[in-house]
């Protein structure tokens, strides 16, 4: 599992910092120093409340260790959920249940259980959440409020198990943390650990008031609350001045031909396996510009080949081919860059800064594609291939103008296509990308220079 993410944030061309997982001894031992402050702070108290236990096997049962026939649909199921029609069990349901292990019908007994005072935080949680909302995911927004309106409730940390995270609490030798508590807190120990080993940052740069920092969180739309209202409140819990995640970028699902991806159903592919057909930009550009950013959206390959051949390959490889590759050119000729192409370049990178900010990637990728399809119609309509024969100041000019384009164009698709744009700047002696309007040197020689894409061969 993890080689094969770490061969996915490789093969997909994703910088990270530090690769971690929750049951790394570093992040055990801060998450229980963590969890301690909140106790000592009065923000996790203790409660008898009767729960499920088994005489025979002596130990009290998690929803997931009951087993019992569904009253919804009548499929046998463990506790937690219904695999057949999803339906989540009742506490009173839960009692009729059985012992997975020992098949004995489940009993009661008290036990102690720490409860995180979630309600105390209800009124922060509300003020930083209207202060930074707006530009969240719409589900971020809804999911959050509905929340905080029916009021924030205590949610039990501490359950009867073996393996986890200890609770450093004496009395509660033989349980252990709720995995919700420590994965979150997993953001704040993996930076702590990070920045033990580095010069240039420390730990409160990313995580306290006062150093300039915001806090994006990127997930799925299951897991909204966790990052918009307990992370918040774990760290509010600590009463040390930090700072409050700003941004949730909360997608909805990616399906595959209408259904869920689904390993054990055989339905879709792994990222893996569709990197062993296509290339990593082709990816990327296809998942961005038609990711799940507002509802649902559905992946097929039918889709992503039209993608890659008509908008990557046709559009934006053809502009780059014909320009870059004109038929005994070889070097860029001395013309005058267009005004209105000018104009049009610098108001593209303000329009896709704002989109890029506003987490709008769909319409991002868009407007970048609208410069391409103006440098596309520049060059039909000055026909180069006429022009060098019949007014060769009309073809420097054209030619000049798109190659400024294409130069502008690896500086705007460097996050969507960065192979892509890496070959753009060889192939144009450009340093590094930068974020603004870029000019070009007329004389700059042309060697070597492939196409960005192949065709994708239908089957
Ligand atoms: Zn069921
Ligand atoms: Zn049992």
């Amino acid at each position: 599992m993890m080689k094969n993410l770490i061969e996915c944030l490789i093969g997909y061309q994703f910088s990270y910092d530090l690769y971690s997982r929750t049951f790394d001894e570093y992040h055990k031992e801060k998450v229980k120093m963590l969890f301690r402050k909140l106790y000592d702070n009065g923000y996790i108290y203790e409660k008898i409340e009767p729960q499920t236990y088994c005489e025979n096997c002596g130990k009290f049962l998690s929803d997931r260790e009951i087993v019992l026939t569904c009253p919804e649909c009548g499929a046998e199921t463990k506790g937690d959920q219904c695999d057949n029609c999803l339906h989540v069990p009742t506490n009173e349901e839960l009692k009729e249940g059985n012992c997975i292990d020992c098949g004995l019908k489940v009993s009661e007994k008290d036990n102690k259980v720490l409860y995180l005072a979630l309600s105390k935080f209800q009124k922060q949680i509300e003020e930083h959440t209207e202060k930074v909302k707006s530009n969240w995911r719409i589900n971020a927004q809804n999911e959050t409020l509905k929340y905080l309106k029916q009021g924030l409730l205590d949610r039990a940390v501490t359950r009867d198990l073996n393996w986890g995270v200890d609770i450093p609490v004496s009395g509660y030798e033989d349980k252990r943390m709720y995995v919700w508590i420590d994965a979150v807190l997993g953001y704040l120990t993996d930076t702590m650990k990070l920045c033990e080993n580095r010069t240039d940052c420390t730990w409160e740069d990313f995580w306290k008031e006062g150093h300039n920092n915001k806090i994006y969180m990127c997930h799925g739309k299951d897991n909204i609350m966790f990052h918009s209202i307990i992370l918040n409140a774990l760290l509010l819990g600590q009463e040390e001045n930090y700072h409050l995640v700003d941004t949730i970028v909360s997608a909805e699902y990616l399906n595959f031909n209408d259904q869920k991806f689904s390993k054990s159903k055989g339905v879709g592919m792994t990222a893996l396996e569709a990197l062993d057909m296509y290339d990593s930009d082709s990816l990327r550009y296809h998942l961005l510009a038609n990711g799940p950013e507002k509802k649902d959206t559905n992946f097929t390959i039918q889709d992503f080949e039209n993608t890659h051949n008509g908008e990557i390959l046709n559009k934006f490889g053809n502009l780059v081919n014909r320009t870059l590759r004109f038929k005994e050119l070889e070097e860029i000729p001395n013309g005058k860059l267009d005004d209105e192409i000018k104009k049009n370049i610098e108001e593209t990178y303000s329009k896709v800064g704002n989109l890029i900010e506003k987490l709008e990637f769909r319409e991002a990728i868009k407007t970048i594609m609208d410069l391409v399809e103006l440098g596309n119609k520049f060059y039909d309509e000055n026909k180069p291939w006429i022009a060098k024969k019949e007014d060769i100041n009309s073809f420097n000019n054209t030619i000049y103008t798109c190659a400024v384009v294409i130069a502008n164009l690896s500086n705007l698709f460097e996050s969507v296509m960065p192979t892509a744009c890496k070959k753009i700047r060889e192939y144009m002696k450009i340093e590094s990308p930068e974020w603004n309007f870029i000019s070009i040197k007329p004389g700059l020689k042309l060697e070597n220079i492939q196409p960005l894409f192949s065709r994708i061969d239908k089957k």
